[in-house]
C-alpha cells in the first residue's frame, strides 16, 4: 500500500479523462516544505504563520520572520508560496498577548485580520517581512477571516506603504505580490463578488466556513457528525464560490481538512474545483483519487443533484 503510494511521487496530479488537477501543500514547518517540494506539490497553498507566535512570551521581530518567509520561499525553489497573515484568536490563542484574553465567544471575537488592522504596527512588520522575502522567489500573500471588502482594501494600503517604508531602508520591491482572500466566513461566501475585484486569488478555508455555516464548533468532537462537509448547505456555498472565482477569471483553492480526504475529493472536483491545498502527508493519496476520477462524470452527477444554487427565474415560478 505504501509502496504503492509512493510510486506516485512523481506522477502527475490528472484526471482519468485528461484535467490536469493542481495540488498544493499546507505547510508551517521547514520539515513540511521540504516534503511538499519533494512529493511534487504545484506550490505551497496555505503557508500558517501562527507558529511564530505561539508558545512563546514575545512577539517575533521582523527580522526573524524574514528568514521563516525566505527559508519557505527558497525551499520551493520557484514554485509558488501563498504566505497566511497572522490568523491568531479563537481556536490560535496566543500568548504574546496580542489576543484579547477571555473574549465571551472567540470564535466570533477579534481574530484574523480583524486582530490585525487592530494592531497595524505589529501588522506592518509581518508584511514587511513577507515583502523581503519575495525578493527571493514567487510568493503570494493569503488574508485570513475576510468579512467586508474594506478590510481588503486596507490591506492593499498597507502593503504598498509598507515597500514604501523599505525603499526608504533601500530594501528594493520589484513587484507588490498577489494578494488573496479566505474564503472562510459565510458573509464573504455569499457576497463573493464584491471581494472579488479587490482580492487576485481565494483560498477556502473549510474548516471556518463549517463552523460558521452550521453553528458546529470545529473543535468539539461530539459535534463530528452535525459538522458535516456534506451538508446541503456547504456543497451549495462550495459551488457558489467555484463558479463565481471562476467567472470572475480569479484562481480558487480550497485549503481546509475537506481538501485532504480523498473520500471528498470527486464531489470537490464535480463541484468544479481544480486547486486543492492540504497537508502533504496526505498528498498522494490524494493525488490517487484523482487519477482515478472521470471528471466530466463527476461534473455532469453534481450538476444532476443541484448542488448549485437555483437561478432567480426557477425560484419565482414556484
Ligand atoms: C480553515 O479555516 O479551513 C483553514 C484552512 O484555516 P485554519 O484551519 O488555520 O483556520
Ligand atoms: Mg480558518
Amino acid at each position: 500500500e505504501r509502496k504503492a503510494l509512493s510510486k506516485l511521487r512523481k506522477a502527475p496530479s490528472r484526471t482519468l479523462d485528461g484535467v490536469e488537477i493542481r495540488l498544493w501543500a499546507n505547510a508551517e514547518s521547514r520539515e513540511d516544505v521540504s516534503q511538499a517540494h519533494a512529493l511534487g506539490a504545484a506550490g505551497v497553498g496555505l503557508y500558517r504563520t501562527e507558529f511564530l507566535f505561539l508558545q512563546r512570551g514575545e512577539l517575533p521581530s521582523e527580522e526573524e520572520q524574514f528568514l521563516a518567509y525566505r527559508d519557505a520561499v527558497l525551499g520551493m525553489d520557484g514554485r509558488p508560496v501563498t504566505i497566511r497573515t497572522l490568523d491568531l484568536g479563537a481556536d490560535k490563542a496566543d500568548a504574546t498577548g496580542l489576543a484579547i484574553e477571555d473574549e465571551p465567544n472567540p470564535a466570533l471575537g477579534l481574530r484574523g485580520i480583524r486582530l490585525c488592522l487592530a494592531h497595524a504596527d505589529v501588522f506592518r512588520e509581518q508584511l514587511r517581512a513577507i515583502l523581503r522575502a519575495s525578493a527571493y522567489g514567487p510568493l503570494r500573500i493569503l488574508v485570513p477571516m475576510v468579512t467586508h471588502v474594506e478590510e481588503l482594501l486596507a490591506c492593499h494600503r498597507l502593503l504598498s506603504e509598507c515597500a514604501q517604508e523599505l525603499a526608504k531602508r533601500k530594501v528594493k520591491i520589484n513587484q507588490l505580490p498577489q494578494l488573496g482572500a479566505m474564503i472562510e466566513v459565510p458573509a464573504a461566501a455569499l457576497a463573493i463578488d464584491s471581494l472579488l475585484p479587490h482580492a487576485d486569488f481565494c483560498s477556502v478555508g473549510t474548516n471556518d466556513l463549517i463552523q460558521y455555516l452550521l453553528a458546529a464548533d470545529r473543535g468539539n468532537d461530539a459535534l463530528s457528525s452535525i459538522a458535516a462537509p456534506s451538508h446541503p448547505a456547504v456543497l451549495r456555498l462550495l459551488a457558489h464560490i467555484f463558479e463565481s472565482c471562476r467567472q470572475a477569471g480569479k484562481p480558487v483553492a480550497v485549503c481546509g481538512e475537506i481538501a485532504a480526504d480523498p473520500v471528498f475529493a470527486p464531489i470537490l472536483l464535480g463541484l468544479g474545483l481544480t486547486d486543492f491545498s492540504m497537508h502533504p502527508s496526505s498528498l498522494l493519496e490524494v493525488r490517487r483519487a484523482i487519477r482515478e476520477a472521470d471528471l466530466g462524470a463527476l461534473m455532469r452527477d453534481s450538476n444532476r443533484a443541484n448542488f448549485g444554487l437555483l437561478p432567480p427565474s426557477q425560484h419565482r415560478q414556484h
